[in-house]
């Protein structure tokens, strides 16, 4: 075994072998697997083998999209067998919100490439011969839908990287990592130490095992899953002879069950409701090529459900039951990508369908590795999704959850229970006892709108029972004054020596001046935006940096990977150590100038200004900015004075008839002004031409910024989207992100997302389409439900265009 490698992979199931081959594809060759036993030796010899291009994420859809054309290529690379057998598939639809679900997979399907059509029931019968179609009311066909040999394809990528320079060394178990004073890791084995740059961490089962080696507990964990396999069915045996082809695989949603030919049989698997943790705390080492005890009373209710919607199973007799343990992260999608605060330490691991999803983080992460940058967007299996909030008994519970709704709809209006309430601010009592009804982000409760005894929401992919509420919460906003609780922003302080100059260099915008903030998107090198922040300059060297909630994890680590090594500039991320209120509307300053002796009138504290001001006896600071649009203020204060902030600005603003507005409101008063926000309408694989942030840009800025060379060849070249809001003709459904936008009868675009603008009285989706046709006056479609309605672009904002309201 080598002594130093670039880069030493940990394990050797799909995930690993797919990261070696990649790295190597990319003309990195000095890298070596370490694989404690043979190859497949934690949950991919026993796989199902399964595969298909379905994701709630359409990016990650994307991957799977490209895993599966990958198979052909490392099998001819290698040579070795893959047993892929693309046979199409059928998934069906029990329930009519389920099938209004499938349409919208339909319309993601249609931007994504991935061929996709709804059918009937009948026709599902006749392709898939096993289906009652009476027991369903529709259905979609994918034709991007098969199985494969697990092992073959594990083998094949290790083969075809051993190929490119590669190395894999079996038996070689990683008992410790080391972080060496000059940077490099060193792995020790059972069979010496390697020196590495990179260590990446695709333990899959082992996974918690291998992050705790360096510190880390990984949001990861096992549960055990089942699939029988039957005898030999006449059925099957007829339809081959009959067509010469294979039985196609069916997902049945309702029934939570996957089906598919194996040999003269079939094989059914389920996500059942009463599931079982694997190996909670940690994972024992001699588990290897062994299999669970099986537990059939635990998956009848969904076999019998099986056996109703596909009746030739209950002639049959089963003849073998798997049973396997793998892992999910808590929200189902894989864990990639560096890890903060461990440089050249990487994570591939909760991996759940390996075989869909593998190839496509291999790829991700040796482009991270060897470019600097995933080369998509990736943020859905981005490990820094989660913070520290997502300990092992959160994860618990919500990969339970998870699992058990593995296959159940999740409508757009729905949160999810478990692992809740965790971080809430001091207002979380108080703003309940008002009607909140809580969403949350990056672990936090925020408010999503309040609702009057006795109504709550009524999942719907239509408008729901909050639709009026929402829309008084933004009534009080403009035509009065609204109060909302911001605390669920990141907020982050710089300071030090060097703060200004790095700051500068950081983002694209041009540095306020002392009592000033400004919008600052931050670019990566290649000129698509990683962020987009605001800054406040506070004074005396002090900066407030305040930006998107969930990406805390993902700024800070892009921030202190771009820290000066010389110590001159200090950055900290406040989280909860700094909560927030905002108000709103045209009565937003009156009620500010009852609670303050600072002069706050328009001279005085003008729009972008930001000052520290007492609010009543609370120490706040305060900025003259409001995502409403409107007249508004953005109030912080550390935890233990919000309450006396928020009594102080609720009692002052009782004459004005003050309201409290959510997250909700918030964002049909954002459509209405077409502002987008980070992971929507901003993302990284966006230029800030493109997105509509270039005014921000100080392309002219002397000191340079990074991406700087690449934005301004976009803003020469014209970039290739143009981001659009739209008003949809859309009667009792609105936007809710990921439809297809057609123009002149073809795809040419995507929702990023949408909603009701109740003041404007619009439904309104913003989204990308290619710049050659953003400016077309008509044409529009824009799809909801499967069902296509005329759309057409807004250019100017429909509220305040002319900003009078907001500079006033
Ligand atoms: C019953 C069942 C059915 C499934 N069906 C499907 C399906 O149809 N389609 C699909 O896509 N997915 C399916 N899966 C999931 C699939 O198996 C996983 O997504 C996939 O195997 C994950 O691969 P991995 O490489 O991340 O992890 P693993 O397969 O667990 O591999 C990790 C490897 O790392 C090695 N290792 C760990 N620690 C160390 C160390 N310290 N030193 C050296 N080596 C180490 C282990 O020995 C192991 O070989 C199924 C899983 C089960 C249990």
């Amino acid at each position: 075994m080598k002594s130093h490698a670039k880069v030493v992979v940990i394990g050797g199931g799909v995930v690993g072998c797919s990261v070696l081959f990649h790295l190597a594809r990319h003309g990195w060759t000095d890298v070596v697997l370490l694989e404690r036993d043979e190859l497949t030796s934690g949950s991919t010899w026993h796989a199902a083998g399964g595969m298909h291009t379905i994701n709630g994420d359409p990016n990650v859809a994307k991957l799977l999209k490209y895993t599966i054309s990958l198979y052909k290529e490392i099998e001819e690379l290698s040579a070795q067998a893959t047993g892929v057998h693309l046979t199409g598939g059928v998934l069906l639809a029990a329930t009519e919100a389920r099938l209004d679900w499938l349409r919208g997979v339909v319309s993601k399907g249609r931007y994504l490439g991935i061929d996709l059509e709804v059918i009937s029931a009948k026709e599902a019968a006749e392709l898939m011969p096993l289906i009652d179609p009476k027991q369903f009311v529709g259905a979609v066909r994918n034709k991007e839908h098969g199985h494969l040999d697990p092992s073959g394809v594990t083998h094949a990528y290790a083969k075809a990287a051993r190929k490119l320079g590669a190395e894999v060394e079996r038996f070689t178990k990683v008992e410790d990592i080391v972080r060496r004073p000059d940077g490099l890791w060193r792995v020790i084995t059972n069979k010496g130490d390697v020196i590495t740059e990179h260590v990446v961490n695709a333990g899959g089962l082992w996974a918690r095992e291998v992050g705790r080696m360096v510190g880390l507990e990984l949001p990861v964990l096992a549960m055990e899953h089942m699939y029988l396999i039957t005898e030999d069915m006449p059925e099957v045996a007829d339809w081959n002879k009959k067509t010469g082809t294979e039985i196609i695989h069916a997902v049945d949603f309702d029934g939570e069950l996957y089906l598919r030919q194996e040999r003269g049989g079939m094989l059914m698997g389920t996500y059942e409701k009463a599931n079982k943790v694997w190996s909670e705390f940690s994972t024992p080492w001699n588990f290897g090529h062994e299999l669970l005890e099986p537990d059939i009373d635990r998956i009848a209710p969904s076999l019998e459900i099986g056996f109703r919607h596909f009746p030739a199973f209950q002639k049959t007799g089963i003849k073998q039951i798997i049973n396997g343990p793998f892992t999910f992260a808590p929200d189902g999608n894989p864990l990639v990508g560096p890890v903060r605060g461990l440089p050249g330490f990487w994570v591939a691991c909760g991996v759940m369908a390996g075989f869909s999803q593998g190839g496509g983080v291999g790829l991700a992460l040796s482009n991270w590795m060897i470019e600097g940058d995933p080369g998509a967007d990736i943020w859905a299996m981005d490990v820094a999704r989660y913070g520290d909030w997502a300990t092992m008994t959160y994860t618990n519970a919500k990969v339970r959850e998870n699992y058990s709704r593995r296959f159940s709809i999740r409508f757009p209006n729905e949160e999810l229970p478990a692992g809740r309430p965790l971080k809430t601010t001091p207002l979380y009592d108080t703003l309940s006892t008002k009607g909140a009804q809580w969403g949350v982000a990056f672990g936090l409760e925020v408010p999503l709108w309040y609702a009057p005894e006795g109504v709550k929401d009524e999942f719907s992919w239509r408008r729901s029972t909050d639709f009026d509420h929402v829309g008084s919460e933004v009534a009080a906003v403009r035509n009065g004054v609204g109060l909302s609780e911001i605390s669920s922003f990141a907020k982050y302080k710089v300071t030090g020596e060097g703060a200004a100059a790095w700051l500068d260099r950081l983002l694209a915008c041009r540095l306020p001046k002392p009592g000033r903030m400004t919008l600052a998107p931050m670019l990566k090198g290649d000129g698509k935006l990683i962020g987009d922040l605001t800054l406040a300059n506070v004074g005396e060297g002090d900066w407030f940096v305040a930006g998107s909630g969930v990406a805390e994890q993902y700024h800070m680590r892009w921030f202190e990977a771009h820290l000066p090594k010389d110590g001159s500039v200090q950055i900290k991320s406040l989280g909860q150590k700094l909560t927030g209120l905002a108000i709103a509307g045209p009565k937003a300053r009156a009620v500010l100038a009852k609670v303050t002796r600072a002069d706050v009138s328009n001279p005085a504290f003008p729009f972008m200004a930001v000052a520290t001001i007492d609010i009543g006896m609370a120490p706040c600071l305060v900025g003259r900015v409001s995502y409403t649009g409107d007249l508004g203020y953005e109030i912080w204060m550390a935890p233990e004075y919000q309450r006396a902030a928020y009594q102080a600005l609720i009692r002052a603003g009782e004459e004005f008839g003050i309201g409290l507005f959510g997250s909700r409101a918030l964002n049909a008063l954002r459509l209405e002004k077409n502002y987008g926000s980070w992971a929507r309408e901003y993302r990284p694989i966006y230029g800030p031409l493109e997105a509509g942030l270039d005014r921000f840009v100080a392309y002219g800025k002397e000191a340079g910024f990074i991406g700087k060379e690449a934005a301004i060849a976009e803003r020469k070249q014209g970039g290739k989207l143009r981001l659009r809001a739209f008003i949809v003709e859309a009667t009792d459904a609105d936007v809710i992100g990921d439809e297809a936008i057609w123009h002149d009868g073809v795809v040419r675009g995507w929702v990023t997302s949408g909603g009701y603008a109740h003041n404007a009285k619009k439904s309104i989706a913003m989204g990308y389409v290619p710049k050659e046709i953003a400016d077309r006056p008509d044409g529009f479609e824009i799809e909801i439900l499967g069902k296509r309605h005329a759309a057409r672009i807004q250019a100017t904002p429909l509220f305040d265009a002319n900003f009078e309201r907001m500079r006033a």
